[in-house]
């Protein structure tokens, strides 16, 4: 049996090249761009998570708030006018029975808010990039 170290052929081809995700074309490692077609690096990021939903959490420290800013108004007003000063009334009346501790109900309450706002569907049309259209 003889040893060989000649590297194949294979390894060397994938060792500072890839394949373009679109047609398969073999690319230079560091290509941003598809010489066969129009992928580009910018194509394959993944998607950037929403701006909306970091916001509509951040202002749900308001509870409502973040519902609205998401297309929610009704939801949102219902949560910031109703349900959020019912919530916060038990609170404060388990607070007095229970010397002060009931005041805790809130934080999931608050939490169950904020992952609600994240989790329900953003009604706010994307705006408008050039107004071509019109
Ligand atoms: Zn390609």
């Amino acid at each position: 049996m003889e040893y060989t170290d000649a590297p194949t052929q294979t390894q060397e081809v994938s060792w500072d090249t890839k394949q373009c995700p679109y047609c398969g074309t073999t690319l230079p490692k560091n290509a941003t761009s598809c010489t066969n077609c129009d992928w580009t690096l910018e194509a394959t990021k993944p998607a950037e998570p929403k701006a909306s939903d970091a916001m509509a959490i951040l202002l749900s420290i308001i509870p409502g708030l973040g519902h609205i800013y998401k297309g929610h108004r009704v939801m949102g007003a219902f949560i910031l006018f109703l349900i959020t000063p019912t919530a916060i009334f038990f609170a404060i009346l388990a607070a007095i029975a229970s010397a002060g501790w009931g005041i805790l109900m809130l934080i999931p309450y608050w939490g169950a808010v904020m992952l609600h706002v994240w989790a329900v569907k953003d009604l706010v049309p994307p705006t408008p990039d050039t107004g071509e259209q019109y």
